[in-house]
């Protein structure tokens, strides 16, 4: 799990729940676990009752058919969808990745499943920033992506041990949560994967670093790196990001 979550699902009580395929049949078969969908229904409609907002966390999967997506949360009874954009190996501890075919895309395939997202975001609300699936796009024909990652800087990854990793997919951790003072964090725009939990979050948060750079520099006379900080035309769409995201949850039912 991300050490730190962004700060509107911070302070927004909330309710994710993962979901692998727009078929219940699928979804169920594909989890082992028959009437699972109907639970979720359950949970959902119990959620409802006590105004918890609930979003479905799908992996973009061979098993997705997008176009059947929309009326299939409807039907289960959840107000968003946020996608985790395909992992297959991971150097850290974390688990929540496979070898699996259901995850093996060409960029092609995975460039027209973004696409597919993006128009999805149409119909049902789609908490990733559309900034965030854009350099994911980028990221697939290896041309420079607009937003660095904050991870190590802004969000960690900490397991079961309490070993803190600069993220899910670092080779090791760089101490243990009670070591932790602040010297191990790192910040150099790395650009190495794609995994939503923290390329989607530093789009949203690049305004408020760069409005806390810029006074920072303020504060130390340098008027001039303030500024561009202050001027640097990513804040419109990162600001953009954080207010459509923030948008889509306010009005979940
Ligand atoms: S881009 Fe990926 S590898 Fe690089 S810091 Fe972010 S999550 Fe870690």
């Amino acid at each position: 799990m991300p050490f730190e979550r962004n700060r509107e699902d911070q302070d927004k009580q909330d309710d994710r729940q993962d979901l692998g395929a727009a078929s219940c049949a699928v979804h169920d078969s594909n989890r082992g676990l028959p009437g699972l969908s109907a639970r979720i229904r359950r949970a959902n409609a119990a959620l409802k009752r006590h105004q918890i907002p609930s979003s479905a966390s799908v992996t973009m999967s061979r098993l997705v058919d997008y176009s059947a997506l929309p009326e299939a949360l409807r039907d289960l009874g959840f107000g968003a969808v946020t996608f985790s954009y395909p992992l297959r190996t991971l150097p850290s501890s974390y688990l929540a990745c496979a070898e699996s075919p259901l995850v093996d895309f060409t960029p092609e395939e995975l460039h027209a499943s973004f696409e597919a997202v993006k128009a999805l975001g149409k119909q049902f609300p789609v908490l990733n920033p559309g900034a965030s699936i854009e350099d994911m796009q980028r990221h697939l024909h290896g041309e420079p992506e607009r937003f660095g990652c904050l991870a190590g800087w802004k969000f960690f990854y900490l397991d079961w041990h309490l070993q803190l990793w600069r993220c899910h997919n670092w080779d090791r951790p760089p101490c243990d949560i009670r070591e932790f003072d602040g010297t191990q964090r790192v910040r150099d725009g790395c650009t190495a994967c794609m995994i939503d939990c923290y390329r989607d979050d530093s789009v949203m948060q690049h305004v408020g670093v760069a409005v806390s750079d810029g006074m920072r520099a303020a504060a130390q006379g340098d008027v001039r790196e303030a500024w561009n900080h202050w001027a640097d035309r990513r804040n419109l769409v990162s600001a953009g990001a954080a207010i459509r995201t923030a948008t889509a949850w306010l009005r979940v039912p």
